[in-house]
């Protein structure tokens, strides 16, 4: 991993012929600092929202010490960061031997759920400790979210009761948790989540010892422009005094996205343009997923390295390297009219879900990732009005 100063300076200096990654670690100093200033709790790290051993010790650096794992590999891989952080196997479905592995080889005592049949698999498969965090995860509307999580997780009202009823009677500590999917365009869905929490509680005359209001804060893209995150904090605060409880529970969340988007990046070669299409060196199977059937439009600037570029931007699509078809993203990405064959164009907003959506399929496959000290395309944590900078280098 090298370290530049700039973009510009990255690519004159390696005329790259691969995709590059950017990591830019003072975007997730910022992330951090403000979740720990105005988020009124706990915060967890989404791990597999980018699990890169660098981004994983800049958060711990920045002072968060416990983390949203999904399976064996994430919490062994935390454990061999940092052994004291506290883990949260979050995943409402597990393997009963990563349960029993969690619990017993690793000191994982809080699990996640949705039905009575995993709460029996976490009861056996830990052989019935009385040590153990139970999380209730209520399934609620993602209406608002890009990425809907809501077909596939959550208890249903209905079911919810019984199973905090039963949790209470299985365990130390109990949690609710919900998610709103992930970059939620919407604060109301935290409090839509949190009443539906609030009437739980009305129902089964249970407080929960902790409220988990989940991941799915969003970050910013050129064509989905939250209201600012502060305002999702306020919302947040609201709701939970709405719930008039005499003490409050625990309160935690789980970003992914919305702590580590801005800190990354791709710098992609150009191989072929056709009309308004560019075949480039990067795709879906690799750091460009969300790009792809997501349709998520990355901002993108074109790395001119002196070359002169014309005023005049045109709205582009992308191909990937690979022979797939699917490989396919639509945009509209904007960048300047001449573009050509060997350009390089840097596409913002992938520090999650990026890196680690990378496939060695049709062998294409770089693992080139260096640091950079220079302000990514966009940010929401910048203190200006203006989140969108220049859009070429
Ligand atoms: C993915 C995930 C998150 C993080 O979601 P973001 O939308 O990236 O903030 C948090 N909690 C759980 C349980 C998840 O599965």
């Amino acid at each position: 991993m090298g370290k530049f100063k700039t973009v510009n300076e990255l690519v004159n200096s390696l005329k790259p012929d691969y995709p590059v990654y950017c990591i830019r670690l003072n975007e997730i100093k910022k992330s951090v600092k403000f979740f720990r200033e105005n988020f009124p709790g706990k915060i967890l790290y989404a791990v597999k929202t980018n699990p890169n051993e660098k981004i994983i010790k800049q958060i711990i650096n920045n002072g968060i010490n416990e983390f949203d794992v999904a399976s064996l590999n994430e919490i062994k891989l935390i454990k061999k960061i940092k052994s004291d952080s506290k883990l949260h196997f979050m995943h409402t479905i597990k393997s009963k031997e990563s349960i029993s592995s969690a619990y017993f080889d690793y000191g994982v005592k809080s699990f996640s759920l949705d039905s009575k049949d995993e709460l029996r698999k976490i009861l056996d498969a830990t052989n019935r400790a009385k040590d153990l965090e139970l999380f209730v995860r209520i399934a609620i509307s993602n209406e608002h979210a890009e990425i809907d999580l809501s077909r596939k997780f959550g208890a249903l009202p209905s079911e919810a009761l019984g199973l905090v009823r039963l949790c209470k009677d299985h365990s130390r500590k109990i949690g609710i948790s919900f998610h709103v999917g992930s970059q939620c365009m919407h604060k109301i869905s935290y409090s839509k989540g949190i009443r539906e929490i609030g009437n739980i509680i009305k129902k089964t005359k249970i407080v929960p010892d902790t409220i988990n209001v989940g991941g799915g804060f969003p970050s910013v893209y050129p064509d989905l422009n939250p209201e600012p995150l502060i305002n999702y904090m306020d919302e947040i605060k609201k709701e939970l005094k709405n719930l008039k409880l005499n003490k409050l529970p625990e309160i935690i969340c789980e970003p992914g996205r919305s702590l580590v988007a801005e800190s990354g990046s791709t710098i992609i070669k150009v191989i072929l343009r056709k009309k308004n299409n560019l075949y480039i060196n990067d795709g879906t199977y690799g750091s460009l997923f969300d790009a792809g059937a997501p349709n998520f439009v990355l901002p993108s600037k074109m790395i001119t390295s002196g070359r002169a570029h014309s005023k005049k931007l045109t709205a582009f699509s992308f191909f990937g390297p690979t022979c797939d078809g699917l490989d396919y993203m639509k945009g509209p990405f904007l960048l300047p009219n001449n573009i050509k064959e060997g350009d390089y164009i840097e596409l913002g907003q992938l520090g999650a879900y990026s890196l680690t959506f990378r496939t060695n399929f049709n062998g294409f496959y770089s693992n080139e990732i260096h640091e950079l000290s220079d302000k990514p395309i966009i940010s929401m944590y910048d203190n200006t009005n203006d989140k969108v900078g220049s859009l070429v280098a």
